[in-house]
């Protein structure tokens, strides 16, 4: 497989933190650019194209989460928030707007750097396997297209975080499988600190907004209750 060089984003405006972040990934192989605002971030998105954005939540000129809301309308970088709250609501409320990691600071460079590995080598999984028939999936409207990261409804585009992607990926292409909360953080998130299985019910909440005609009953994603969930359309 082809090495390509990984490009990050850095959106921070305090400059001590940036440039750590930065010198740590550079130093570990990946390319690092820092955005000191909101607004530079969004046109250095478009210039660069990079492959993973870490975004703190307090920016001089914008709110971070307006930011990523912006991002996601267009995007679906991964994107890894940074931020000085703690409280689990905030994490919650993190994952409400389209980021699909979270850390608090103070936290560790290794810690992050497992994070955007663990990602990366997720996403290589999912687009480089060898079976060039089977990477999309179809169900009646839905399309799950595992290479271009896509999924569509009735021939539309469903704009989606790169996790979201992921946890319906891994549902429907388990197709009938019950998964458990526990199961699906581990499987979607890879590491077991991650936040908890609420998390897992934000998700599911807002694939479901995304990809059913009702989302109150859904035909996609069945919750099979006091276990988990599986994707059945039976
Ligand atoms: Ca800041």
């Amino acid at each position: 497989m082809m090495k390509t060089t990984r490009k990050m984003l850095i959106i921070e405006d305090e400059q001590d933190i940036s440039r750590i972040i930065k010198d740590y990934l550079l130093k570990h192989g990946l390319e690092a650019a820092i955005a000191r605002n909101g607004r530079d971030g969004l046109s250095m998105l478009e210039m660069l194209q990079p492959d993973f954005i870490i975004l703190d939540l307090t920016l001089p000129d914008m709110d971070g989460i307006d930011l990523c809301r912006q991002i996601r309308e267009h995007s679906s970088v991964p994107i890894l928030i940074l931020s000085a709250r703690s409280s689990d609501t905030d994490k919650v409320l993190g994952l409400g707007f389209g980021a699909d990691d979270y850390m608090t600071k103070p936290f560790s460079l290794s810690e992050l750097l497992a994070r955007i590995n663990a990602y990366f080598r997720r996403y290589e999984l999912m687009t480089a396997t060898p079976q060039p028939a089977d990477h999309v999936l179809r169900f009646g409207a839905l399309t799950i297209d595992r290479k271009a990261f896509q999924a569509t409804v009735s021939g539309k585009k469903v704009a989606m975080s790169a996790k979201e992607f992921e946890l319906l990926y891994h549902l429907a292409s388990h197709s009938n499988q019950v998964f458990s909360k526990t199961q699906l953080l581990d499987a979607i998130w890879g590491y077991s600190s991650y936040g908890d299985e609420n998390t897992i019910t934000v998700y599911i909440r807002r694939i479901r907004e995304k990809i059913e005609a009702d989302p109150a009953n859904p035909s996609y994603i069945r919750t099979v209750w006091g276990v988990g969930y599986k994707f059945s359309m039976d």
